[in-house]
C-alpha cells in the first residue's frame, strides 16, 4: 500500500510503499476513503521541538495522520462490536482500558493513551489498523470528506461546550482562526449562542468564520483595536460568558482573560509553542471567579454522538472550512498549504483513491 511516512529525523516526509499492517486480535484494518491534515501532522512534517520530543528518531519510519473516514475490510479476532464492511471514522485517542480516567469515564486523557499518527503509525495512508474500542460507527450520509473533519469538529465542539454544555443564549469569544476555530463558530451557532466573536490573523479565515456565523470578526495584530473593549461593548459591558482560547499565545491568554465576565468559563485549547505561560492569576482567575477547562481532544463518545448528529441532521454545514481536496499523493501540496503565510487554507482533505476525489468534487460542485 502507499502511505505517507516520516523517515528521517528532518523536515517533510516521503510516499512509500509499505507493507499492509498486520492487524491484533482486538484491532480491525480500515481502507482509508479519506482523511484530512491536522495541526498535528504539521509539527512532524515541520520535525519541530515538540515532534522531537514526543516522538523522537528512534521510532521512526511512522505514518502520520490520524483524522479519517473509511470502511472496515478485515476484523481481528476477539473484535465484537464493529462489523465488516462497517464506515467508521476513528477517535484519535486510543485509551488503555486500565488506566484510572478510562475507568472514571474519562478516557480521553489516560496516561497511557496513545494518540493516533503520533504514537503509532496512522492514517495517512491507504489501509491502517486500529482498536475497535476507538472506532466511531459513522452515519452513512455523511461523504468521507465530511466524516473525516468529525474529529476536529469534536475538539471544537468540547471546546465550546466545555464539561456542563451550559451555553444556549450565551455569549462566547473564539480566540484563533485555525480549522477548529472555525468550526467552533459553526458548532457556537448550532448550539444557540446568540454572540459569537472570533479574533484571528488572516483575511481568508476570517472571510470563512463570518460563513460560519460569526456576528464580528477582530483582528488580533491591529495596534488600533482595542478588542477587550469591543468585546465588552458587544456583552452589555459585563464581558463574555464564555471564551475558546484557541491560539495558544500569551496574547490570547491577556486578553482573552481580560474579556471574559466574572463567573465566565475559560476554555484552554490552543496549545502554546512555548509553555510556561503567564496569566494574571489574581484578577483573571481568583477575584474573576473564573472556570477553567483544559481541553484534550473530545469526550468519548459524549462529543462523537452530538456532532454526527449537528451533521446528519444538517444542522451544521461545515463545507465552508473544507477549503481544498487533494488526492493523497498530493500531500507536499498540502503541507505547504497548511504552512504558507498569510494562511489561504482551512481543512485539506486527502483521498487515496482519485475517484473518490472526483466523487467529492462532484458533490461540491467544484
Ligand atoms: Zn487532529
Amino acid at each position: 500500500m502507499k502511505a505517507i511516512v516520516k523517515t528521517t529525523p528532518a523536515p517533510g516526509a516521503e510516499f512509500l510503499e509499505k507493507a499492509l499492517p498486520q492487524i491484533a486480535p482486538d484491532q480491525v484494518l480500515i481502507k482509508v476513503r479519506a482523511t484530512s491534515i491536522c495541526g498535528t501532522d504539521v509539527h512532524i512534517y515541520k520535525w519541530d521541538p515538540w515532534a522531537q520530543g514526543r516522538i523522537g528518531e528512534k521510532r521512526l519510519p511512522q505514518i502520520l495522520g490520524h483524522e479519517v473516514a473509511g470502511d472496515v475490510v478485515e476484523v481481528g479476532a476477539h473484535v465484537k462490536r464493529i462489523k465488516l464492511g462497517d464506515y467508521i471514522s476513528a477517535e484519535t485517542h486510543i485509551y488503555h482500558p486500565g488506566d484510572l480516567t478510562a475507568l472514571l469515564g474519562q478516557f480521553h486523557i489516560g496516561e497511557r493513551m496513545k494518540i493516533l499518527g503520533v504514537d503509532c503509525d496512522g492514517a495517512f495512508a491507504e489501509y491502517f489498523a486500529v482498536p475497535e474500542s476507538v472506532c466511531w460507527i459513522n452515519d452513512p450520509a455523511l461523504p468521507p470528506e465530511v466524516a473525516t473533519v468529525q474529529e476536529p469538529l469534536g475538539n471544537a465542539t468540547y471546546t465550546v461546550l466545555g464539561e456542563d454544555a451550559d451555553v444556549a443564549g450565551k455569549s462566547v469569544v473564539i480566540l484563533g482562526d485555525g480549522p477548529a476555530a472555525l468550526l467552533a463558530v459553526g458548532v457556537a451557532r448550532v448550539c444557540g449562542l446568540t454572540s459569537i466573536g472570533l479574533v484571528g490573523k488572516y483575511d481568508f479565515n476570517l472571510d470563512i468564520a463570518k460563513k460560519m456565523g460569526a456576528d464580528y470578526v477582530l483582528y488580533a495584530n491591529d495596534p488600533d483595536v482595542d478588542r477587550v473593549a469591543f468585546v465588552k461593548e458587544q456583552t452589555g459591558g459585563y464581558g463574555t460568558d464564555i471564551v475558546c482560547e484557541m491560539a495558544g499565545s500569551q496574547q490570547a491568554l491577556d486578553e482573552g482573560f481580560k474579556m471574559l465576565r466574572r463567573g465566565g468559563r475559560f476554555s484552554a485549547f490552543g496549545i502554546a509553542s512555548q509553555s510556561p505561560l503567564l496569566i494574571d492569576y489574581n484578577n483573571g482567575i481568583v477575584f474573576k471567579g473564573a472556570q477553567i477547562y483544559g481541553i484534550n481532544g473530545r469526550k468519548m463518545f459524549d462529543t462523537w454522538y452530538r456532532v454526527r448528529n449537528f451533521l446528519a441532521s444538517g444542522r451544521l454545514d461545515i463545507s465552508p472550512v473544507i477549503t481544498h481536496m487533494l488526492t493523497l499523493d498530493q500531500y507536499v501540496t498540502g503541507f505547504d498549504l497548511m504552512i504558507t503565510r498569510p494562511r489561504a487554507s482551512a481543512k485539506i482533505v486527502l483521498f487515496p483513491d482519485p475517484a473518490e476525489l472526483e466523487a467529492a468534487k462532484q458533490r461540491r460542485k467544484l
